[in-house]
């Protein structure tokens, strides 16, 4: 079949609207309809050559659609399905995925460097020939194929075109919050970047009960769509120093836990020093693979201080979405203040440039499934 998606076809080059043959699902992999698909800063990588993934590829990775069609073998999800797609379909059987962490699959990580899925080829070509999917999903495109366990069943209840923020930004915000840190009931806790993952990780600071929630940005906007999620205090970076702000608003000693959500050396040396004696520091923004930090070699002993990694939230996709759901259909999780202006695929573009800029709080491209569902004002 057919399908239009955004196409970069090399680095730093434009994003392509264009149209692509997309094979039918295989064994063990979906067909799903896109309804709506975010644009992350990680699609921004890839076109800067900052992520070293194959092109031509299909951008998108945080996507919610429809099964349409099931491959051989598949009995979950079924056709007609509302489902989240998760940019790390995880094996099950690697020792990674055994042990309970399948956001560190390494057959998931495999593929995704590959450009193909878990279960095979890359769905998409062209006259040229392939065209690979971002990390085995390719959401900016109205129909996509991938692994049935990258499918992730959606409870009822929840705005399907919102859902997209699921796969990715809010997954990996709430969940370096909940999962990996985690934040517990009092700490103090400081985020470095108020971009679609570090909102995320204040709602879910504000969720497991964090006292304060101190968010550092260079823009006025991000940082009061911050206080609005959560934040107690916000620090912009052109009116302060941010390590010296956090001491200010800690009493002098720093943050139990400070994240970093942008990926650059400067600012996770920066949530490094902004974290106590004995604190933690949470690194979850993706630097450019190239990039090193340097940090204060005595700290580590003397401050007994902890640097941590993040990928994807440590989530386990079909358990955490279970987790977002319920705290979205309790009202404890937003999803609406994140969607200050949506997009049609032929303004993709529009949307990169927002993204870059910081003039929205996540780009959220429409497909048209996802148009027959959106309300007029953009609210639920
Ligand atoms: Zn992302
Ligand atoms: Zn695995």
């Amino acid at each position: 079949m057919k399908t239009r998606a955004a196409v970069l076809r090399e680095y730093e080059g434009p994003i392509e609207v264009t149209q692509l043959e997309l094979r039918p699902p295989q064994l063990g992999e979906v067909l799903v309809e896109i309804a709506a698909s975010g644009v992350c800063h990680s699609d921004l990588h890839v076109v800067n050559a900052d992520l070293p993934l194959p092109v031509p590829m299909v951008l998108g990775h945080e996507g919610a659609g429809v099964v349409r069609a099931v491959g051989p073998g598949v009995q979950r999800p079924k056709v007609g399905d509302q489902v989240v797609l998760s940019w790390i379909p995880a094996c099950g059987i690697c020792r990674f995925c055994r042990e309970g962490a399948p956001h560190l699959c390494v057959e998931a990580a495999d593929a995704t460097r590959e450009g193909r899925l878990l279960t095979g080829e890359t769905p998409f070509s062209d006259q040229a020939g392939k065209v690979y999917p971002f990390s085995m999903t390719g959401t900016l495109s109205e129909f996509t194929v991938v692994p049935a366990v990258g499918a992730i069943p959606l409870p009822d209840g929840i705005p399907l075109y919102m859902a997209a923020l699921f796969g990715c930004a809010v997954m990996t915000g709430v969940g370096a919050a909940l999962r990996t840190a985690p934040v517990r009931p009092g700490d103090r806790v400081a985020v470095f970047g108020a971009g679609g993952v570090g909102l995320n990780i204040v709602q879910g600071a504000r969720i497991a009960g964090a006292s304060s929630i101190i968010v550092i940005d260079r823009l006025p906007a991000r940082l009061q769509l911050a206080r609005t999620l959560g934040a107690t205090a916000t620090v912009n970076v052109h009116d302060e120093e941010p390590i010296q702000a956090v001491l200010d608003r800690t009493g002098g000693f720093g943050a139990d836990l400070s994240f970093e959500a942008i990926g650059s050396p400067e600012t996770i040396a920066q949530a490094f020093n902004a974290a106590r004696r004995g604190g933690t520091a949470v690194i979850v923004g993706v630097a450019p693979p190239h990039e090193e930090v340097s940090l204060n070699a005595f700290a580590f002993p003397s401050q007994e201080k902890t640097l941590k990694g993040c990928w994807y939230g440590s989530a386990n996709g079909p358990r955490d979405i279970l987790l977002l759901a319920d705290l979205f259909l309790s009202s404890q999780l937003l999803l609406a203040p994140f969607v200050t202006r949506t997009y049609s695929l032929d303004d993709v573009a529009t949307a990169f440039d927002d993204l870059a800029m910081g003039r929205v709080g996540r780009p959220l491209v429409i497909m048209p499934l996802g148009q027959k569902e959106e309300s007029p004002d953009g609210t639920l």
